[in-house]
């Protein structure tokens, strides 16, 4: 028999190598994403994650393997069978398929909240003045800074730099959204309203991928946990099978020292 399902993930990665100086920190990983599930993606440090999440919006470039975003490459096109890169401009415009939230939030120091949130917008001459600001104000609202338009990262708290750094990444509309350790950088008191942010994403049906350590957050929000290990996949499935029963002995390892 041979019926065939077009299953095509939202986001497709493909026997993807990545090695830096001749050391291969990715090898061989195979995920398929679809649309509107959250994957949350733990692994000990150096283990590969933040490069795998890079190489998804094209910071890194694979040195094998494949990654598609809704069927298309971010920084490759297809000519006569063959894929060359292409120029940074066009780069630039796929990329923004792909929203990033990085550890560090980094925020534009010399800018406001709102035109941290309208740069991309008015760069990339999507919308215009007055409707990015619009836009932004609505993103700051949604997640709960609506009084904060006009303050500088420096005079906000790491949850609140955050939370406009998601806004921002919202601003564009991706069709996935990548988190790497987000709440890695906060004191204890301040992860809660990020992760509240970010289940209400969830909630609303956005792509997620979340590099992530909270174990507790990953469990309520992820539709699937991957576990990573020197660069290949071990262990993946729903979070109560891969957090609660284990079968990887390095999974188990890794487990019992963030627990
Ligand atoms: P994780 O996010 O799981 O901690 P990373 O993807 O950051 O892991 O790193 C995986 C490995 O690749 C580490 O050994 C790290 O030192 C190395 N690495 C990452 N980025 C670079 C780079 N730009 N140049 C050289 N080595 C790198
Ligand atoms: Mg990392």
């Amino acid at each position: 028999m041979s019926t065939v399902t077009a299953t095509r993930g939202l986001v497709e990665i493909h026997n993807v190598h990545k090695a830096f100086h001749g050391v291969e920190v990715l090898k061989g990983i195979d995920l398929t994403v679809q649309p509107g599930e959250v994957v949350a993606l733990l692994g000990p440090s150096g283990s590969g994650k933040s490069t795998l999440l890079r190489t998804i919006n094209h910071l890194e470039r694979v040195d094998a393997g494949s990654v598609t975003v809704d069927g298309e490459f971010i920084g490759y096109e297809l000519r006569h069978g063959k894929l060359h890169e292409l120029r940074e401009r066009e780069i630039l415009q796929r990329r923004t398929r792909v929203g990033i939230v990085f550890q560090n939030f980094h925020l534009f120091p010399h800018l406001t909240a709102l035109e941290n949130i309208t740069e991309a917008p008015l760069a990339l001459k999507r919308l215009s003045t007055d409707d990015a600001r619009e836009l932004a104000l609505g993103l700051l609202d949604r997640v709960g800074l609506a009084d904060k338009a006009d303050a500088y990262p420096r005079q906000l708290s790491g949850g609140q730099q955050q939370r406009v750094a998601i806004a921002r990444a919202l601003a564009l509309k991706p069709q996935v959204l990548l988190f790497d350790e987000p709440t890695s950088a906060l004191d204890p008191e301040l992860v809660g309203e990020v992760l509240d942010v970010i289940r209400d994403l969830a909630n609303l049906g956005t792509t997620l991928i979340i590099v992530t350590h909270e174990i507790g957050f990953a469990r309520e929000v992820a539709d699937r946990v991957v576990f990573l290990d020197q660069g290949r996949i071990v262990e993946q499935g729903a979070p109560d099978e891969v957090l609660s029963r284990p079968r990887h002995p390095r999974t188990r390892e890794f487990l019992a020292k963030v627990l």
